[in-house]
């Protein structure tokens, strides 16, 4: 479903933010991405998410070479096929679940009544039928995060990316987004999940940890799938 070769990212500046990294990530799967802050991770999931363009390498959406399109081009492919949830939410206030949701699928092309349809329908997926016109401030953290995940999955796109999508919640919320996720996993969206959370790492089926701007493990259910030389001894 997407894959990076070889990606490096210098920022200006010129902090080496990936030094190298190649991943594939399957159709269907669920994936932690773990390591110590400052690996990373946050970058890598930006050129998953095509946020951002590599210093050098190249990375494949869906059999489309990124470095190749338009911007035009990436951020419709991006609006179709990737959804993003990040540690602090990133919902408008001022303006309820609603519209939140609604103008997630702003460039969708869709009319205004589909998309707020369509909103209420992926409000209610995430068990906030009964919050939708509520306001962000006047929701629990937990809450806010439902928001955020149902902005990111109401146009359907088959790959969720989430920043940190529990940092910020206590230990309860946190798991009913874990849940949710899970959820949205298991009805066939691939997930790919950075988090600090050991626990939440070791229950994903996949774990992808990065130390210096690279991918030092590599680790499936079945054992471990590849792992740098130089901390195989
Ligand atoms: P992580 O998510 O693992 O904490 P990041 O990908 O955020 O790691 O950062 C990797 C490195 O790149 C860090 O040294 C960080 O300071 C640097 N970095 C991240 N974003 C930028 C940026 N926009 N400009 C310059 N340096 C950055």
């Amino acid at each position: 479903m997407i894959s990076l070769t070889d990606v490096t990212k210098v920022y200006p500046g010129g902090v080496t933010a990936l030094a190298g990294v190649s991943l594939t990530i399957a159709r269907g799967e669920l994936v932690a991405i773990v390591g110590p802050s400052g690996s990373g991770k946050s970058t890598m999931l930006h050129m998953l998410g095509t946020l951002d363009r590599p210093s050098s390498g190249s990375v494949r959406v869906e059999g489309y070479d990124a470095g190749a399109l338009s911007d035009a081009r990436l951020s419709a492919l991006r609006a179709r096929r990737i959804g993003f949830v990040f540690q602090r939410f990133h919902l408008a206030g001022g303006t309820t679940a609603l519209e939140n949701v609604a103008d997630g699928l702003l460039y969708s092309g869709l009319r205004s009544a589909e998309r707020r349809r369509r909103a209420a329908q992926a409000l209610r997926r995430v068990g906030l039928g009964h919050r939708m016109h509520h306001e962000p401030q006047e929701l629990s953290g937990g809450e806010r995060q439902r928001v955020a995940v149902a902005r990111a999955v109401a146009g359907d796109p088959p790959l969720l990316l989430a920043d940190e999508p529990t940092g910020a919640l206590d230990s309860v919320s946190g798991l009913g987004v874990m849940r949710l996720l899970r959820e949205l996993h298991g009805a066939g969206t691939t997930v790919v999940i950075i988090t600090h959370d050991r626990e939440i790492a070791d229950s994903l089926p996949r774990r992808v940890r990065m130390r210096d701007g690279r991918v030092v493990e590599d680790t499936t259910e079945h054992g471990v799938r590849d792992r740098a030389p130089e901390v195989v001894r």
